[in-house]
């Protein structure tokens, strides 16, 4: 029964997702912006402005405080909005190439079941413990185990095996980091569990991710079981810092599949059925 509650609460969200989705495009420009303007008192102004609608608009009539104020202006092409990904890349190899990563020890993995929905992407299942949910039923699947993790992308660790090597000077190059995440299924957890040798634990590791010679899905190898990273304090408070912001596990969590009430599933179901003239429909609203 909670989960019903949680359900119609994700619903208000959705009526209110237009409201929503300009303050969050500003709340992602917010922390430039506070660099360069940091004294503009009409910036905060204008965010409390933002954050007042959002709690009225939510479920009642946004009332007189309406916020009628134009979204930014934005010129093709720009490569920030084009690669945007709210602020957590995943992380994956591609085709014939290695990415080195470490599993960031402060925050546990997430999991949920998710179903992937040909043309509309990830969606969080609504199977409870008891029963299976609507989408189970129609799609004709249990929903899939989806494990999300944050880690420590070493971005200059050589693509070809994940390797760093000593120049010529005999110096291993110093670290070049990302915070990103890697989302994993049931398989994919599995083989990275079992890497960690006796005595040590998955988060200890360095752990190079390529695709496997099939070309279906990962392989996980240990590079080291005494991540790099960790060897340096200095770095280590620094990769803290960095992963502050994802400590209360809402951009991980979004990463598992598009939450969405039954009634928003039905729609979704619905269309499947309804064939190829609905989906172009979907694709323009995707836009
Ligand atoms: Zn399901």
């Amino acid at each position: 029964m909670v989960k019903f509650t949680e359900i119609d609460d994700e619903l208000d969200a959705a009526i209110t997702a237009k409201k929503t989705t300009e303050p969050e495009a500003k709340k992602v420009a917010e922390p430039e912006k506070k660099k360069t303007t940091a004294t503009s008192g009409a910036d905060e102004g204008e965010d409390d402005d933002d954050s007042q609608s959002r709690i009225i608009g939510r479920g009642n009539k946004p009332a007189a405080t309406y916020d009628d104020s134009i979204a930014d202006e934005l010129e093709w092409g720009d490569e920030k909005v084009m690669s945007r990904s709210g602020g957590l890349d995943r992380l994956r190899p591609e085709k014939g190439k290695a990415v080195r990563f470490a599993i960031i020890p402060w925050l546990k993995p997430l999991r949920a079941l998710t179903h992937f929905i040909d043309k509309k992407g990830t969606f969080r299942c609504l199977a409870t413990e008891d029963e299976p949910g609507l989408c189970c039923k129609k799609l004709a699947e249990d929903g899939q185990m989806t494990i999300a993790a944050l880690v420590l992308h070493y971005t200059n660790a050589p693509s070809k095996d994940g390797k760093y090597r000593k120049d010529e000077h005999g110096r291993v190059p110093p670290i070049e980091y990302a915070i990103e995440y890697v989302q994993l299924g049931q398989t994919n957890y599995r083989d990275i569990s079992e890497l960690a040798p006796e005595g040590k634990v998955v988060t200890d590791l360095d752990i190079v991710m390529t695709h496997k010679d099939s070309g279906i899905g990962y392989k996980f190898v240990m590079a080291t079981d005494n991540a790099r990273w960790r060897q340096n304090e200095t770095l280590v408070a620094e990769v803290k810092e960095a992963c502050a912001k994802f400590m209360d596990r809402k951009k991980l969590n979004s990463k598992l599949g598009k939450k969405v009430s039954l009634v928003e599933m039905k729609i979704v179901l619905q269309s499947l059925v309804a064939g190829a003239e609905d989906q172009s429909l979907d694709d323009v609203e995707m836009l």
